[in-house]
């Protein structure tokens, strides 16, 4: 089954200890769809300005990316620059400039209206409900958002939150979303705002599900190279719904191997800058570091 997803496509310039980079392609919905693609089928949408180099595109497409709806307008696409120290847990934004995001307007392709599973990006939350009014009859809708969005847009963002299913935010998002310091008291007042699940990203900690009745923790994979944790975020959701999506099984077990896959799926984004790492990537080693996975965390009936 397809994912919908809108989301921004970029140029991110980042630094981390390990290097830099300049206008590389980024952006949540770039990163979400790479991710996603090698679960499933990926519609997004998504404005990019004239600047945006063919070759962006095809990789899309080689992804089997559905750009119908990634609309080019003039202007300049959008640019996030930012930075990171050796805790790599933590971004830095040093500017955003929304650019063609600022007055973009989705209109989605027939072909994307009955869209069953959405993925509402990091974006302008404004957009995110626009999106989610063209969509006829989805059965699992997904949001992310971020601390720009949470200061910058809080009401839109809790008229979104009213409509998603499950909500994938990290920590310090989660503490300032529900303005409470406490992890399991904040994740009360969110599934009190909507989200019948949250999912909090803990970075190099991995992942926290909570439901009404039950918590589950992931770690992350451990890893002793990470050169640039940009898009782990967006690749652990694609990774996520992907799953969700290929086996259309919601139910809390599905919910749970979903975040594993989630979690192999940054664990290969950061091995490099950019979307470089998923350039390479193939689904056999996915599966094998699902394996590995497992038995990280087994530790029960060993002998
Ligand atoms: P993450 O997965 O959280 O590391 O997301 C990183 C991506 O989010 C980068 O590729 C950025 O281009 C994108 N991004 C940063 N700020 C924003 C924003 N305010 N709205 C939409 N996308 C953003």
């Amino acid at each position: 089954m397809s994912i919908l997803v809108v989301g921004s496509v970029a140029f991110d310039s980042v630094e981390t200890p390990f290097g830099k980079v300049e206008e590389a392609l980024g952006g949540s919905g770039t990163f979400f769809s790479t991710s996603a693609s090698f679960f499933t089928d990926v519609q997004l949408v998504a404005v990019v300005g004239e600047d945006f180099p063919d070759s962006h595109l095809e990789f899309l497409k080689s992804r089997n990316v559905d750009i119908e709806g990634l609309s080019v307008h003039p202007g300049s696409t959008f640019r996030w620059t930012g930075r990171y120290g050796y805790d790599l847990n933590e971004a830095q934004t040093l500017d955003t400039q929304l650019n063609v995001f600022e007055t973009f307007r989705p209109q989605l392709p027939e072909s994307y209206r009955d869209a069953e599973y959405v993925f509402l990006a990091n974006i302008d939350p404004e957009l995110q409900l626009e999106v989610l009014s063209q969509v006829r009859q989805p059965k699992l809708v997904v949001c992310d958002t971020m601390n720009f969005w949470i200061s910058g847009k809080r009401e839109a963002l809790l008229a979104t939150l009213a409509k998603v299913d499950i909500l994938m935010i990290n920590e310090g998002e989660a503490r300032q979303l529900a303005d409470e310091a406490n992890l399991i008291k904040a994740a009360k007042v969110i599934i009190a705002a909507g989200p019948r699940t949250l999912v909090i990203k803990r970075g190099e900690y991995g992942a926290l599900m909570f439901s009404e009745h039950s918590i589950f923790a992931a770690p992350a994979y451990p890893l002793e190279a990470v050169f640039d944790p940009t898009g782990a975020g967006d690749t652990f959701a694609g990774g996520f719904m992907g799953y969700l999506a290929a086996s259309q099984n919601h139910t809390e077990a599905s919910i749970r191997q979903a975040i594993i896959f989630g979690s192999v799926m940054a664990s290969f984004a950061v091995e490099d800058f950019s979307l470089d790492r998923m350039r390479s990537l193939d689904y056999q080693e996915i599966e094998e570091r699902f394996r590995r996975f497992k038995l990280l965390t087994e530790f029960d009936g060993l002998g």
